[in-house]
């Protein structure tokens, strides 16, 4: 009889995945990385890579958000994810020009 803690992890885990239950749950999933800042946000944001156990599964980003009532979930591709990155970085430059000029920072 194994221990827990001799148990291997399943190989087909890709290095990301916190290996809870893989085979249960069907797919692949790393830990959440929250999307804090230092203030009270609308929506609490979660930021997590997640891939199919199949063996044609491709990993993708989850972006989730909550708020009192309402959960909403956004799966993007890795190539979406990188558009994504130079998209917000963009438009947050826009932003803090904008809140320059208006001295809101
Ligand atoms: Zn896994």
């Amino acid at each position: 009889m194994k221990s827990p803690s001799t148990t291997p992890d399943p190989p087909a885990c890709p290095r990301w995945c916190d290996r809870a239950d893989c085979a249960r749950r069907g797919r692949h999933q790393s830990r959440a990385r929250h999307v804090e800042t230092a203030r009270a946000e609308a929506y609490v944001i979660d930021l997590s890579l997640t891939q199919s156990t199949h063996p044609a599964g491709e990993p993708l980003l989850l972006l989730t958000g909550v708020d009192d009532a309402t959960v909403a979930t956004l799966t993007l591709s890795l190539a979406q994810g990188a558009v994504l990155r130079y998209r917000l970085a963009a438009l947050l430059d826009v932003a803090k020009i904008v809140s320059n000029q208006r001295r809101w920072s």
